[in-house]
């Protein structure tokens, strides 16, 4: 998958080079480029920035140098267009599902903003040429879109296939479309069995697989009721067991 990025901050995704991201890059699965969006300003300050229209506080990113940057490396492509993610705290809410939808593009490429964010008719002018999702990654508002883009480039790269070494975990994590869709996954363990007095469940121990199964849907389940109860309510009912109701 190829990810380009445009950022007046190129620097800040120097993480991208460390860990699971860092090693699929160097074994071109996943292919990262860097744009500084002020290669594209032209003025001697390399302003990207301007007073709002409508009066107010802030400033908001000018759609000359987007354009022309998101030109730029849109040209780059052969035959296929990249899919333009812009990050915004008033988008669609990020999820695994659209981290999966994500991961089966040949390319993405983000448009991270600062201040106010970007003159809105850059979205529109290329959404009548492209896909243009604007998301946001929680409800809150942070300084810059870098941080999130780096949330989404890690959610997506993790599901490429050949990154996770073993590619059942992402099957079975919180959120993974089918059996844990809406559903947060229950505590974990590892040796020893017992630690500073507190015990691994037995269960764990018995070597029991379908009670194992049964024990970490059934936690998967309380945890999701105690810590997120409004995606309980979202369960399709059609995905719930007896078992399940009697929780
Ligand atoms: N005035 C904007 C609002 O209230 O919607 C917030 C602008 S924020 C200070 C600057 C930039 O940070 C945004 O344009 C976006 O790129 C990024 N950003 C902030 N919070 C975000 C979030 N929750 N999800 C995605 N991007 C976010």
């Amino acid at each position: 998958m190829r990810v380009d990025i445009i950022s007046i901050f190129p620097e800040y995704f120097a993480p991208l080079g460390v860990s699971l991201i860092g090693k699929a890059r160097e074994r071109g699965i996943l292919d990262v480029r860097l744009h500084q969006l002020r290669d594209w300003a032209h003025d001697v300050h390399r302003t990207v920035d301007d007073t709002p229209y409508g009066g107010g506080p802030g400033m908001v990113m000018k759609p000359d140098p987007w354009g022309e940057a998101i030109d730029a490396v849109l040209s780059t492509g052969q035959d296929a267009s990249a899919r333009i993610i812009v990050p915004t705290p008033s988008g669609v809410p990020f999820t695994q599902r659209l981290a999966m939808e994500y991961a089966a593009e040949p390319w993405l490429l983000f448009t991270p903003a600062r201040y106010e964010g970007i003159d809105s008719r850059v979205m529109v002018e290329y959404g009548t040429r492209t896909r243009v999702d604007e998301v946001s990654v929680g409800d809150y508002v942070l300084a810059g879109g870098e941080a999130a883009v780096l949330v989404m480039v890690e959610a997506v790269g993790r599901l490429l296939p050949g990154v996770l070494g073993n590619a059942c975990s992402a099957v079975d994590d919180s959120f993974a479309p089918g059996a844990m869709e809406n559903l947060l996954e229950g505590p974990v363990y590892t040796k020893p069995p017992e630690w500073r007095g507190h015990e691994v469940p037995e269960i764990l121990l018995s070597g029991h697989h379908g009670r194992i199964a049964r024990w970490r849907r059934d936690e998967a389940l309380r945890r999701t009721a105690r810590n997120r109860p409004e995606l309980l309510a979202a369960l399709d009912p059609r995905g719930l067991d007896k078992h399940d109701l009697k929780l």
